[in-house]
C-alpha cells in the first residue's frame, strides 16, 4: 500500500494546481518543491484566454485574481509609431475572458498555497533525486532532515524546465535546434495603457517585443530576436541600457521607454521546444515544461501547463485504473501539444525565416493578413482548438 496516491515533484504552476485539483477530489498528495521560497526566475507572467478557460475548471482562476492577478482585456500590435491595431479579447474569443497576467512568483505562492489549504503537503525545500518507476513508484528525496523514499499509486514530474525527472524515469526527449532568443526583464513607468498587451515587430532587425502589463504600475517586456553565434545574449545590470535600446529600435508607440525604469532581472533564454512523445510511463506521468517546453517567444506555456493539469486531473478522476488514465492524459497531450507547435513554427517561419523563399512567402502572405488577420490560426483565443492542418497553412501563408 503506497503513502500517497500522487507524489508530485515540482511545485510550480503545473505540480501545485494539480496537487489542488486532485486534494480537492480526495487524493492523498504530496508535492515537493526544492525552492524554500519563489523568486523571480523570468518566466511567463501572462494567461492566454483558453488557459483562462483551463484556470477556471481547475479552480484558480478567482483566487490566483483576487491575490496578484490582473485581467487585460485587449492585444495591440503596432504596425508604426502613430497606429495600434487592438483587439478586444472579450468580444473574439469563445469564452468571453481575456488575459490573466501576474508575477509569477506571487501566483506560484498562491496556487501553492491553496493546495496546501485543500490538503496537500507541500514539502519545501525538499529536491528529488531520484525515481524507481514501477508497478509501486518511488522517489528519492533530499531534506535538510537526510534522505528518505515516498511511495506512491503515481509519480508526477512537474519539475519544469529542469527536466531532472525525465532522465529519471527514462523518457526520450526531443529538442529543436536553437532559432530563438527571448530575453525579459520588469519595468515601471512604461507609457503604456495598462488594460492591452503591446506587441511590435522589426523585421529588419529580425525582432520583436511582447510587454505585458502585470497591474500596479509594473510591465514585463520580452524581446525575442534571433539565435546565432553572433547574436548578444543579454543578462545582468551591464546589458541595462543595450536592452532597453533594443527594445526601442523594435518598435511600439513613440516614446513608450522614455521614462521606465527597470524593475527586476535581465536575462536570456534559448527558445527552442523541447518535448517528450506520450509523456508517460511505468507509473511516472509528466506535465507542464517536464511534458512539452513550447517555444516561450509565443508565450503559451501558462495555457499549456493548465491544459495539462486539468487534463490529467479529469483522466484520474474518472478512471480508476490510474495507469491508464495516464496512457489516456499522454495521448491526449501528444495531440494538442503538436497542434499548438505547428502553429508555433508556422510564426517562426513567417517572422524569421531568412533567404528569398522567406522573403517571398512574407511579401505575399503579409498584406492578406493585415487585411484579414484571421487567416492566422488564433494561438491567444483558440490555442491548439485553432486549425493546423494543411488548409489552414495555405491560408496563412497566402496560397489559398
Ligand atoms: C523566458 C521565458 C518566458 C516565458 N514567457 C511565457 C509567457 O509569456 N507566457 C506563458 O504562458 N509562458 C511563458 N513561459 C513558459 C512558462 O513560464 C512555463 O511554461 C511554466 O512556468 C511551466 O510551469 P511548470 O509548473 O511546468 O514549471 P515551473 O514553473 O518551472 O515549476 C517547476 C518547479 O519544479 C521545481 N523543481 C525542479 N526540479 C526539482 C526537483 N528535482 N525536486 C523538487 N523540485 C524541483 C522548481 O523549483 C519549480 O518550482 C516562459 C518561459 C521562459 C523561460
Amino acid at each position: 500500500m503506497s503513502e500517497y496516491d500522487l507524489a508530485i515533484i515540482g511545485g510550480g504552476l503545473g505540480g501545485a494546481s494539480l496537487g489542488l485539483a486532485m486534494a480537492r477530489a480526495g487524493a492523498k498528495v504530496v508535492i515537493i518543491e526544492r525552492e524554500p521560497e519563489f523568486r523571480d526566475r523570468v518566466r511567463g507572467e501572462g494567461v492566454f484566454p483558453w488557459g483562462c478557460v483551463e484556470a477556471k475548471a481547475l479552480g484558480i482562476y478567482d483566487a490566483v485574481l483576487a491575490a496578484c492577478g490582473h485581467e487585460v482585456r485587449y492585444w495591440t500590435v503596432y504596425p508604426d509609431p502613430q497606429t495600434g491595431v487592438t483587439r478586444d479579447f472579450r468580444v473574439s474569443t469563445p469564452s468571453g475572458l481575456g488575459m490573466l497576467n501576474f508575477h509569477h512568483e506571487r501566483m506560484q505562492q498562491a496556487v501553492a498555497a491553496l493546495a496546501e489549504a485543500a490538503g496537500a503537503r507541500f514539502l519545501r525545500p525538499a529536491e528529488a533525486i531520484g525515481i524507481r518507476t514501477g508497478a509501486a513508484p518511488e522517489v528519492m528525496i533530499r531534506t535538510a532532515r537526510g534522505e528518505e523514499r515516498l511511495t506512491a499509486r503515481l509519480v508526477v514530474g512537474a519539475d519544469g524546465r529542469a527536466l531532472r525527472v525525465r532522465g529519471f524515469a527514462g523518457f526520450t526527449a526531443q529538442r529543436e535546434p536553437d532559432c530563438l532568443v527571448v530575453a525579459s526583464t520588469l519595468y515601471e513607468n512604461v507609457g503604456l495603457p495598462d488594460d492591452s498587451v503591446h506587441a511590435a515587430a522589426n523585421m529588419g532587425l529580425g525582432q520583436a517585443i511582447l510587454v505585458y502589463p502585470l497591474g500596479g504600475g509594473t510591465f514585463r517586456t520580452y524581446l525575442i530576436h534571433r539565435s546565432n553565434a553572433q547574436a548578444h545574449k543579454f543578462s545582468g545590470r551591464r546589458d541595462a541600457a543595450s536592452f532597453m535600446a533594443a527594445c526601442r529600435d523594435t518598435g511600439g508607440p513613440a516614446g513608450w521607454l522614455d521614462d521606465a525604469r527597470q524593475a527586476g532581472l535581465l536575462a536570456s533564454f534559448e527558445a527552442a521546444s523541447s518535448w517528450v512523445d506520450h509523456p508517460a510511463r511505468d507509473g511516472v506521468v509528466l506535465i507542464g515544461d517536464a511534458a512539452g517546453a513550447s517555444d516561450p517567444a509565443y508565450g503559451c506555456g501558462l495555457s499549456l501547463t493548465l491544459r495539462d493539469a486539468r487534463v490529467l486531473r479529469d483522466h484520474l478522476c474518472a478512471e480508476p485504473d490510474w495507469r491508464r488514465a495516464a496512457e489516456l492524459y499522454a495521448a491526449e497531450h501528444d495531440r494538442y501539444f503538436q497542434a499548438m507547435k505547428r502553429i508555433t513554427d508556422w510564426r517562426t517561419e513567417m517572422n524569421y525565416a531568412t533567404g528569398p523563399a522567406a522573403d517571398a512567402r512574407r511579401a505575399r502572405a503579409r498584406p492578406l493578413l493585415r487585411e484579414d488577420p484571421t487567416r492566422a490560426p488564433d494561438l491567444h483565443g483558440l490555442g491548439p482548438e485553432a486549425p493546423s492542418d494543411a488548409a489552414a497553412y495555405r491560408r496563412y501563408v497566402g496560397e489559398a
